[in-house]
Formats: structure tokens, sequence, C-alpha cells
């Protein structure tokens, strides 16, 4: 039986790759068609088909020598937060339109051809994906490149900020993608395009070269089809970046996919999670919860028991409070991090002012867009003298007890499991004149975030629409493997993950 190239997980492809049962080109090339045929989806905001066809070459190239590197030769592309040497990044604005980085991101480095010491895993560049401008967003509706949408409905969002890595992915345009999460921009756009994708714990990743949003909070992460290939990538993702970021972990990389077919120690093959308890907070099923989520939701808990794992019920009590905390936290580092935009030393500037003053003025008003203003506003506010205890420093207090109430959660369960999103994907224009909506929508992926925690989205189901619904697993800091594993053993007995949206053109047989 043939099997349509583009239906090709991560894992799939590079093992053919290196059995040479197929080029880098041929694939790379049939990708490109793809990303041309659904241009319509607004999911590429730069593609390049020569630097990926020559990317495509140098792979074969090293394949045919016999060389091995985990993703030699599988086409990938990154969200376009995530500076690159070989293409343009604009991080969805336009005070960064045609911004060239003289660098790669250490993320995208350690993906592509390596440097400073690391070898590279050999993946091919296909491009740059949309997403909400500087990541501000959960519609992907906020980016000065147009919207991304949604392949399951195209009225629909794909979810944001990463919404053009996740259409990507379930449109087939590419076996994987990076995205960054700062309050859920991986989990959320997972959910909404049902893909699998992990947000690491804060600091497993370098973030250098990640144009900055809250820096406390950003962190970059896989998105793929399946938690096999999102174990694949993260494995080359992760680990210390000493001189580049000093947030990042200094614990070495970890092989992700060890293990993932194996039962839990003491556990049957038929039961591979017994022992896992999982922890269900009252907190994320509540009435704000629409109830096709929280049927697929549940469905996949039972699911989770059928695999030998315990529920338990736990409480995150503060969980309401971490809306107002992260949005006075990430617009006050957002305010810090974009006062670097002033038209002198990158991007856009303004055609006509009159003094400096009036330049600065016009290059912010005119190079970023409403959302991105509203939040420099909100957070110059809060940090703004009189305001800064009552408000900038209350949401530091309650960040603090956000993560003690996990803790407190983790001494009677090994994993934290419930919705994504309280919803599947809006229309399109639905949210926009009414922010605080879209604001109130990230209230399960806000907590693991202000507490650093690695979170995961796997693919659950359908809820209204015939949407895709995600399944949110949270767990302890650096239980990455722990996440994988138990969305791996999910994943062996449910196809959810593998369901393609029926826009999905069917293109290119091997
Ligand atoms: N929706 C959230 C926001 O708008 C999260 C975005 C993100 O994780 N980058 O800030």
């Amino acid at each position: 039986m043939s099997i349509a190239l583009h239906e090709w997980g991560v894992a799939e492809l590079a093992t053919a790759l290196a059995q040479r049962r197929v080029s880098s080109a041929e694939v790379t090339q049939a990708l490109l068609q793809r990303v041309r045929e659904h241009a319509h989806l607004g999911a590429f905001v730069a593609v390049d088909e020569e630097v990926a066809l020559r990317q495509a070459r140098v792979a074969d190239e090293r394949l045919a020598r016999g060389e091995r590197a985990p993703l030699l030769g599988v086409p990938i592309a990154h969200k376009d937060v995530l500076v690159t040497r070989e293409l343009p990044t604009t991080a969805g604005s336009r005070m960064l339109a045609g911004y060239r980085s003289p660098f790669d991101a250490t993320v995208v480095a350690r993906l592509g051809a390596g440097g400073d010491g690391h070898p590279g895993a050999g993946a091919v560049t296909l491009g740059k994906l949309n997403c909400d401008e500087f990541a501000m967003g959960s519609g992907n509706d906020n980016s000065a490149y147009g919207p991304v949408r949604n392949p399951w409905d195209p009225a629909r969002v794909p979810g944001g900020s990463s919404g053009g890595s996740a259409a990507a992915v379930a449109a087939r345009l590419v076996p994987a993608a990076t995205g960054t999460d700062t309050g859920g921009s991986i989990r959320q756009p997972a959910a909404f395009c049902g893909v699998t994708g992990i947000k690491p714990t804060y600091g497993r990743c370098s973030r250098y070269g990640l144009i900055a949003y809250a820096s406390s909070l950003d962190q970059a992460g896989p998105m793929a089809r399946s938690a096999r290939d999102c174990a694949l990538l993260l494995s080359v993702m992760a680990g210390p970046d000493p001189d580049r970021d000093a947030t990042c972990l200094d614990r070495p990389p970890e092989d992700y996919t060890r293990g993932l077919d194996d039962p839990l120690p003491g556990a049957s093959a038929a039961r591979p999670l017994q022992g896992l308890r999982i922890g269900l907070p009252a907190e994320f099923f509540g009435d704000g919860c629409s109830p096709d989520v929280q049927a697929a939701v549940r469905a996949a808990l039972a699911e989770f028991e059928r695999l030998g794992a315990t529920l338990v019920d736990v409480h995150l009590p503060r969980t309401e409070l971490a809306i107002p905390t992260y949005y006075i936290i990430a617009p006050a580092e957002a305010s810090s991090n974009l006062s670097r935009y002033d038209g002198v030393r990158y991007g856009y500037r303004a055609a006509q002012y009159t003094d400096l003053f009036d330049m600065y003025c016009r290059t912010r008003s005119e190079g970023f867009g409403a959302e991105v203003q509203r939040r420099i506003l909100m957070g110059t506010y809060v940090l703004s003298h009189g305001y800064y205890d009552a408000y900038y420093l209350k949401a530091q207090q309650i960040r603090r007890l956000i993560a003690q109430d996990f803790l407190q959660a983790f001494s009677q369960c090994d994993l934290i499991a419930g919705p994504v999103a309280p919803t599947v994907a809006w229309r399109i224009g639905e949210k926009t004149d009414d922010p605080l909506s879209a604001y109130l929508a990230d209230i399960y992926t806000l907590p693991a975030s202000l507490a650093g925690l690695p979170g995961m989205s796997v693919p659950a189901g359908f809820g209204d629409g015939g949407l895709p619904v995600g399944l949110q697993l949270i767990g302890p800091h650096l239980a990455e493997q722990r996440l994988l594993h138990a969305a791996h053993q999910f994943q062996r007995t449910t196809d959810w993950h593998t369901r393609a949206p029926a826009s999905v053109l069917p293109s290119c047989q091997v």
C-alpha cells in the first residue's frame, strides 16, 4: 500500500531518508508544492524554495555518504518568532518587515545545520510560519500579514499565537514545526488544529534568538502530529546554552524517545500506565468549559483509565487569578522588551517626522498593530510609579502562589489533566472587538506557564462543528519524558492524532 508522502511523520520520514527509500529533495519538492496549493490558509509568511532545495541537496549528499543525524533531510518550518539567517523574520509585525537576522536562534541551529559545537540534526527549513504579532494573541488574527485559517474549517481561527505552525502541521504541509508558548501559544493552537504540541519546562530550551515577548515565560517547543515526533524534535532542541541564555537550565540533552513504547516500571503491556496518578483539577472542569469539550476530555480520560492510570481529584484554587496575573506580568515584560523598536536600531522607521520624539511616536504607531500597542500601554501603566506595587508586585506574589498550588497538587498525582481551552476554535473576527474574551479563553493554559511547568496538548476527539479538542497534560518541572510517554501510550490506542481535515488536498503518492 502506498501512503501519501505528506502523511509521513517525522520518524517515518527520517527512517525512509536514512534508508534512501526517498530523497530529501523529493520530499522537499512535494511539500513545497503542497505549501503552494494551500496558500489560502495563510500559514506561511516566507518560503524560499531555492534555500530549501539547497539544504535538501546538502542533506542528500550527507545521506549518500552514510552520515547520520536525527532529522537529516526532514523538512520542517519555524514560527516567525525564531530568527533565521537564511529567511526573513518578522514576528508577524510590520515593525520587522523584511528583517534579516545575522544569526540563527539556538533551537533553529540545533534542528538544522548546527553551529557553535552543536552538529545540528540536519532538518531542512521549508519556510517561516505566520503568528500573532510578537506572539500576542490566541487566534492568529493579530498578524500584520493576515489571518491564518484553520484547516478543519477555514472560517475559524487556528488558535494562536503559533497558528501558522498548527495549521501547517494539520494541513500536512510539514510533518513538524516549531512554536513558542508564553501563555499557551503552543498548546492552544495545537488543540484547535488537532495536532500534538509540547511546551517544555521554562529554561529547558534556549531562548536565544526568540524574539522576546515576556522573557520570564517564553519557551520554544515542537508541534507535530504525534507525541513520538514531538519527542524526537524536543530531544534535539533542549539543552543548555551557556553564554547565550542565562535562564537556560544547565542540564544535558536527553533522548525523549527512549522507552516511549515500554510500560511504566511494574506495569503490564495491557495496562502500560498502571501506577500513574492523573490529577483532575476541579477548577478546570467548571461551567466555563463548554459541554462538547468536557465530553471529549472525559472520554480521553476514560481511555487513560483503561491504560491503567488512576484519576484523582485535585485543586488549583487560584486558577481564575491566572488571567489577571498573566495579563499584568506579560504586558509589563513586553513593554520593556518592545522598547527596542525605536526606528533607530531595528526594522521600520516612519517615513515622515518632525523631530526625534515625533519619529519615535510615528514609528511605533505605524509599526505596531492595535493589540501590541494595547499591551505596551497596559505594561507601561502597571510598571509606572504608584501602580507598580498595586499591580506588578501583587501579580508577582500571586504568581508564586499559583506555583505553590501546583506543588501541592503534585503531592497527590504524577500528572495533571484537563482541557486546553474552554471551547473549540472560534470564528475569525469573533473576538476581534472584544480582546477580553480572548484573554479569558487562556484560562487553562496560563497557570502552567506562570509556574514554569511543562504542558502538552494531545488530540482527544472532536467537539461542536466537528472541530478538534485537545487534552492538556501538565507535569512537574522537567517531567517532559513522563508527559510524552503518557501521550504516546494514549496515541497507541487512539487515532485522533492521525485524523486529517477533509479540506486537505491529496497530492503526491510514493
Ligand atoms: N494568548 C496569550 C497571549 O496573548 C498567550 C500567547 C503566547 O503564549 N505567546 O499573550
